[in-house]
């Protein structure tokens, strides 16, 4: 299938069932670009490699549940290409060809890298850890996207594909890589529970799988204003993150009602909880309910991506073509 659409290329690391933090901050923008782009997205499973230790036998399942949830928001694999990165091993070719060209300096000055170091408390990084954006730089030129969505944090990775891609074209006057363009997507703020970001690690996640009745027991109890102690404390909406919520699922009129009964601690915050709740159920239930009928057929799911595989590989294949004509490696 070849499209004359401009093409946009993403990926998203398999950790399992999708929560609201992924969802609003990559899948339904996904969603939408398929209206308009010729979009290539993949479970990035070499990349889960750097940092998942033991959790690595994971990766198959949390594929098929990751991957369901892509579906159920409404990725669709007759206008997508959905692919799995290690069934196209044309992106480790091209992976060490760039690592052969890109200077060290480059990589080490990435800041998500000394980033995940500290976070993750890292003694001795691995080699693959480093050369993360760089491998991210092949699953994106092999391509040859003209977009590459990415939220603010992710920018100094799509520059590094730039440069990567200059670097390239100089060293064999080809211009086989064009520059792609970062394209910012607006991540809302979504809480967890807890009030930090959403975040499966830190267990305060609401998933797109989660039943209303479990949806119900975690908004309840949410961490709210800190200083509205009491039902007739005057709370402010601005520091709670439960109105975070209320920003994204709930329209004007009640957001309104919720800001002002929060300020005059006209209602209470579980009534506030609960006409949240009242808003988000519609908007979790179509995709919960189109997900519990793909998760019964796994193998409907492992066969989609399959055959996006074979789509992504063909236009892989072309690129590596194009790779090996200019770069002369064999008689
Ligand atoms: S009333 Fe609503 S916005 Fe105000 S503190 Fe309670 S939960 Fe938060």
């Amino acid at each position: 299938m070849t499209s004359t659409r401009e093409r946009v290329l993403s990926g998203m690391r398999p950790t399992g069932k999708v929560h609201l933090g992924n969802h609003l901050g990559a899948l339904a923008n996904w969603v939408k670009l398929q209206d308009d782009y010729d979009c290539f997205f993949f479970v990035a499973n070499w990349h889960a490699l750097t940092t998942l230790g033991e959790d690595v036998r994971e990766v198959p399942a949390n594929t098929v549940e990751m991957v369901a949830d892509w579906l159920a928001a409404g990725l669709d694999p007759e206008r997508s290409t959905l692919f799995i990165q290690s069934l196209v091993p044309e992106h480790a070719e091209l992976h060490l060809i760039f690592s052969m060209l890109t200077p060290l300096g480059w990589l080490e000055r990435v800041p998500t890298y000394k980033e995940m170091v500290e976070q993750l408390g890292l003694e001795s990084p691995s080699y693959g850890l480093l050369g993360y954006p760089l491998l991210q730089a092949a699953d994106i030129l092999m391509y040859t996207p003209r977009w590459v969505p990415v939220g603010v944090d992710q920018v100094p990775h799509v520059e590094l594909t730039r440069e990567v891609a200059r670097r390239f074209n100089h060293a064999f006057t080809a211009q086989v890589f064009p520059e792609p363009q970062a394209k910012l997507t607006e991540i809302p703020k979504v809480p967890g529970t807890d009030g930090r970001k959403m975040s499966k690690s830190y267990g305060n996640a609401i998933y797109l799988s989660d039943p209303a009745e479990t949806v119900r027991q975690k908004i309840r109890p949410m961490v709210t204003d800190p200083a509205r102690r009491r039902r007739s404390d005057p709370g402010n909406p601005d520091v709670c993150p439960v109105f975070d919520l209320h920003r994204i699922f709930t329209p004007p009129e009640d957001r309104a009602w919720a800001a002002e009964g929060c300020r005059t601690a006209g209602i209470g915050c579980l009534d506030c909880k609960d006409r949240l709740l009242a808003h988000l159920e519609p908007a979790l239930a179509p995709i919960r309910e189109r997900r519990r009928e793909l998760i019964e057929k796994p193998g409907a799911i492992v066969e989609v991506l399959r055959e996006g595989s074979e789509r992504a590989r063909h236009v892989a294949r072309a690129t590596m073509d194009e790779v090996h004509r200019v770069v002369p490696l064999t008689p």
